[in-house]
């Protein structure tokens, strides 16, 4: 994005759809975003979707171990939902920010560990993305967008992701650096090794490892792999 102007250096092709996936922590939600702001593209956070679930089921005292329930749970949220690229609003009220926090985030990943929920949830990102967007998650690249002209996978070590998890938290919460750790390994090992639509790099996904990289240098990597693929021209003034 031209700074002065406001105007998108870059033009994309028509109804482009970007996938990013990647563990917790891996900084996929900040490059989204950037790269969204460049290319003047919707962003989208499939987590929070995940979230918002997780979070009514823990209010509602609906069981994290009852697959039928949470799935009755989603039926009646639906119609609330109103998932923007300003986060995801809950009965006319955006609860992004009430989301981002280890408890709910652990909630998520068990209840996105349901066939079910996730079916339910599919036709919302489906709808979405029919525009053209950028979306984020873990299985984008390998469901909700399998046909994704571009897709991306972001890694990071365990270590810097937990530092940069509990440097976002910090203010707002007292965890140690340690308990964001194994916290992580969990969410890590459960989103893994789940058997619906697990974490994994789709074959025809990019890799890009940003423990040492800056967001800048993720985003210049992105630019060149689109613009090579000819799905992005840059803007002629
Ligand atoms: O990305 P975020 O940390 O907000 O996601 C919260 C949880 O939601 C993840 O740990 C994962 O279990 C689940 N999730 C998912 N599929 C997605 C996005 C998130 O299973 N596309």
């Amino acid at each position: 994005m031209s700074e002065e102007s406001g105007v998108s250096d870059w033009n994309p092709v028509e109804g482009l759809t970007i996938a990013i996936d990647g563990p917790s922590g891996s900084g996929k939600g900040t490059v989204a975003k950037m790269l969204a702001d460049e290319l003047a593209l919707p962003v989208l956070d499939t987590g929070l979707l995940y979230r918002l679930t997780g979070s009514v089921a823990l209010q509602r005292d609906v069981s994290l171990d009852c697959e039928s329930d949470v799935a009755a749970l989603v039926d009646d949220l639906l119609t609330d939902i109103d998932w923007t690229v300003d986060g995801v609003f809950f009965a006319g009220e955006n609860v992004t920010s009430q989301l981002r926090n280890e408890q709910v985030g652990a909630a998520a990943s068990q209840v996105a560990a349901m066939l079910s929920v996730r079916e339910k949830l599919l036709g919302l990102q489906h709808l979405l993305a029919e525009k053209g967007c950028i979306m984020d998650g873990r299985d984008i690249g390998t469901v909700v967008l399998p046909n994704a002209p571009a897709k991306f996978f972001l890694t990071a070590s365990v270590r810097e992701r937990a530092r940069r998890r509990w440097a976002q938290l910090k203010d707002d919460s007292d965890s140690s650096l340690e308990g964001v750790l194994a916290e992580l390994k969990m969410r890590d090992q459960r989103d893994a090794e789940r058997q619906h639509a697990p974490l994994k790099q789709a074959n025809d996904a990019i890799g890009i490892d940003s423990t040492t990289l800056r967001v800048d240098e993720v985003i210049d990597r992105m630019l060149g792999v689109l613009e090579r693929r000819k799905l992005i021209a840059r803007s002629v003034s």
